[in-house]
């Protein structure tokens, strides 16, 4: 990581508020900032115009919620679909998501997501873990799953298509049966991805919660269709150390992160962007001298005879560096400049 030359810039701001506390949260902070919305706009706005003239990439992120009155809503619309809405990784405005809204009657939900497509926001994604109660008490929300299904309904009635994602673990295994029977009852068809829990924030938490391939495989022919096309990527902690060496899939970030913060908003609007691009380069390469490469962590702190699977190789390098952290406790480092942190 010593020669580490950046090409884009990932920006993120922690502003939207989200009204639920799931109990895996995958976000390391859900505390919001007191920050406008047009204050986020004028930062990414200053680097889209630096973008447009040096080529230098930048992806934004607001936070996982998207409960937000309708105007400032709209400014964020406007400013994602400037800066383009289908680059990797970055939030895709057309899908609304519905995690983090609060609940909502029939005609208001109806208004709702009416003013959102008109803004262009063309589909709605819903996140299901567990089935009825059992996904609320997963969402910490009493009545959420009956609101998701009965939000995708109408949107599809609103001519919107919907994206089902079902998050599967060890626990809600058993339901995913009468899962699939409740979402099919939404009426329309739907788009289906399934995931598994990320390791960060409260996700972290549930590890006995992680399936492994050998539950997966237990399933009936029907749950089995939701991750079939998954089970290619999905791997043990020994299966992204191996994916690590053979490093086809595995590219080192060449991206620099710019977290936002109450604290930091007033100066971010006098500096420049090359000054920023200098300063947060030289803080993230100093953030991963200190730490093992991403082999030397797959060497040394992953557990070979872990059978649980994981879903990206940024979960398990989180992994690996908490472990290392822990062996190491007199090193501190800004996690918020690391490629993986979410
Ligand atoms: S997972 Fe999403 S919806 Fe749930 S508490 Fe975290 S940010 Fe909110």
């Amino acid at each position: 990581m010593a020669d580490f030359t950046p090409v884009g810039l990932t920006i993120t701001a922690q502003i939207a508020k989200c009204a639920h506390h799931c109990r895996f949260c995958l976000l390391n902070e859900r505390a919001t900032h007191d920050i406008a919305v047009d204050s986020f706009v004028a930062v990414v706005e200053k680097f889209i115009a630096h973008k447009n003239k040096t080529g230098f990439e930048v992806k934004q992120w607001f936070g996982n919620s998207y409960n937000f009155p309708l105007v400032e809503f709209a400014k964020l619309v406007r400013l994602f679909f400037k800066n383009g809405y289908n680059q990797p990784g970055a939030q895709d405005l057309r899908y609304i998501f519905l995690g983090g809204l609060p609940i909502m009657g029939k005609k208001e939900l109806r208004a709702w997501l009416a003013a959102r497509r008109e803004l262009g926001c063309l589909h709605v994604a819903a996140t299901y873990c567990g089935v009825g109660s059992s996904h609320d008490y997963n969402c910490s929300c009493a009545g959420h799953f009956n609101f998701q299904t009965k939000a995708q309904s109408i949107a599809a009635d609103l001519g919107m298509s919907n994206l089902q994602r079902i998050i599967i673990t060890s626990a809600n295994l058993p339901q995913l049966n009468e899962l699939l029977v409740k979402l099919n009852a939404v009426g329309h068809e739907s788009t289906r991805q399934a995931f598994l829990m990320f390791y960060n924030g409260r996700g972290k938490l549930f590890e006995n919660e992680r399936p492994t391939l050998r539950q997966l495989l237990k399933q009936t022919p029907a749950v089995q269709e939701l991750y079939r096309k998954n089970l290619a990527d999905w791997k043990t902690e020994d299966g992204w150390a191996k994916a690590l060496f053979v490093g086809k899939e595995f590219r080192q970030s060449d991206r620099i992160a710019l977290r936002i913060t109450a604290e930091n908003i007033a100066s971010l609007k006098d500096m420049s962007c090359e000054d920023l691009i200098l300063d947060l380069t030289e803080r993230t390469r100093c953030v991963y001298a200190d730490i093992p490469s991403r082999q030397e962590l797959a060497a040394d702190y992953s557990d070979k005879a872990n059978p649980k699977l994981y879903m990206t190789s940024w979960d398990v390098e989180r992994l690996w560096l908490d472990r290392f952290m822990v062996k190491n406790p007199h090193i501190s480092i800004d996690h918020s400049l690391l490629h993986f942190c979410l």
